[in-house]
């Protein structure tokens, strides 16, 4: 609809919060006319490669603490406007029920993302707002009745925007940055940007054992500490790969470590492959072991602990002879191995960067959006919805769930902005006085 014709509101960007908005709005204001972009052309990608391409569209439970990035207040207040029992009839309604799998997250019961986005488009298009695909857009400037994009199939005014253009994440999706430099160019700060959900690149070399562990996972701890400090520990699955770390635990973990770097402090972090257990406790455990089944070889015995290739790449990589019967394991072995096991120093490099992020942290400022509206506080008429906002969620459905009560917000935002501009501009009502005459 680019042209010379004016829109009520054209959203950029036809990902998961842009198609939520799209729709939201209009739902909640049927006479609206919404011109609805993206840059790709094949809309959706993220949709389409998210939870192992089954989509994990959200959570059982979904609150403010399972974010990071702007103050936890605004989140809270975002969220709850557009709960998860809002997101499941939501999906039901257009045809994709949800189910319930471990962790709490939810899937759709055909266990297929091309159905969630297809659900979308679909939906889109059938309130008169499907997505004009090819059309990036390039630049945003204020005019004295809204805005004027310049986008690669010509210029479109509109009465509002909405930026919904994602982050830097998995830039060959089309989410390349470009919004959060037009939302600066409009006025915003950008709270610095790092990925999160990303792959931990680890040292390579003799002293590593990620290489030779390539693929094997197991339940780990692992704790950063800041300047010295523990900042925080996390728990879940470990996956080593042939770069580092990977699985749930590196991914939630990647974005305290880089927000730490970014801040300029030194971060370092360790496992734990005995979730839960103190050194003392677990060198108790292992002298109680010795003097029940003192023949009990070293390798057999932690195996028990961890897998057993992982158990042979330890017992190498600590020097310990694999057959040594517990009962001759000297005290000092016994601590190093016990010392390994809860505090196994990840000498970190860096991440696989935005090409393997599942999402952005940092993003524009939430301080300055009305979090009732998600309206701009420094450019009016401008509504940002998803991951252009300083918002990034763990792992287990949560980014969606910001994607979709973002998007609700701002369409009930817009919904009103127009009521009042409408009224506004209203001829005044006939008095008495003009009847008169
Ligand atoms: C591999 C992977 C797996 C994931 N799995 C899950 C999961 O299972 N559950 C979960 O909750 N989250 C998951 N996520 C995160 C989730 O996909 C994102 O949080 C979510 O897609 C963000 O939605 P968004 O609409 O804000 O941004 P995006 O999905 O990034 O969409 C932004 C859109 O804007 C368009 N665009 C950008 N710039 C312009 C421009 N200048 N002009 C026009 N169009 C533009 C892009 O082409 C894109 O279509 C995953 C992410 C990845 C990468």
């Amino acid at each position: 609809m680019t042209g010379s014709g004016i829109v009520d509101v054209a959203i950029v960007g036809a990902g998961a919060a842009g198609l939520a908005t799209a729709i939201f709005t209009c739902r909640l204001d049927s006479g609206v006319t919404v011109a609805l972009l993206d840059g790709a052309t094949k809309p959706g990608a993220k949709i389409l490669v998210s939870g192992g391409s089954r989509c994990n569209v959200t959570n059982t439970t979904v609150t403010e603490a399972d974010f990071q990035g702007g103050r936890r207040a605004i989140i809270r207040r975002i969220l709850r406007a557009f709960p998860v029992p809002d997101t499941i009839a939501f999906f039901d309604e257009i045809g994709v029920p949800l189910h319930e799998e471990a962790g709490g997250k939810l899937f759709p019961d055909s266990h297929r993302s091309r159905d969630v986005l297809d659900a979308l488009l679909r939906e889109a298009a059938a309130r008169g707002t499907p997505v004009q695909t090819g059309h990036r857009v390039h630049a945003i400037e204020r005019t004295a009745d809204g805005f004027r994009l310049t986008t690669s199939q010509g210029p479109l005014a509109a009465r509002a925007v909405v930026l919904a253009t994602g982050g830097r994440s998995l830039p060959k999706s089309g989410s390349d940055g470009a919004g959060l430099d037009m939302a600066g160019a409009l006025g915003h700060t950008i709270v610095p940007t790092t990925p999160a959900l990303v792959p931990m690149v680890l040292a390579p070399g003799a002293e590593a054992i990620h290489e030779r562990l390539s693929g094997v996972a197991l339940e780990a701890e692992l704790t950063l500490r800041v300047g010295g400090a523990v900042t925080i520990r996390l728990r879940g699955a470990l996956l080593w790969t042939h770069f580092g770390i990977s699985g749930p635990v590196a991914l939630d973990m990647s974005r305290h470590w880089l927000r730490a770097r970014l801040d300029g402090h030194p971060a370092a972090l360790t496992a734990s492959f005995c979730p839960g257990e103190s050194f003392d406790a677990l060198d108790a455990r292992w002298t109680r072991l010795a003097a029940e089944r003192p023949k009990a070889s070293l390798h057999n015995t932690l195996a028990g602990f961890l897998p057993a290739s992982m158990a042979s790449v330890l017992l190498d990589r600590l020097a310990l002879a694999p057959d040594t019967p517990l009962a001759h394991l000297s005290r000092d072995a016994r601590r190093r191995l016990v010392h390994a096991l809860v505090e196994w120093p990840l000498e970190v490099t860096g991440t696989r960067g935005y090409a393997y992020a599942e999402v952005t942290a940092g993003g524009v400022a939430l301080e300055e959006i009305n979090p009732s509206t998600l309206e701009s506080r420094v450019c009016p008429g401008l509504f940002l919805v998803g991951e252009v906002l300083d918002v990034d969620g763990r792992i287990g459905g949560f980014n969606f769930q910001w994607a979709w009560s973002s998007a609700y917000v701002a369409a009930r935002g817009l919904a009103r902005r127009r009521a009042r501009h409408m009224i506004a501009s209203r001829p005044p009502a006939a008095g008495p006085d003009d009847a008169v005459s």
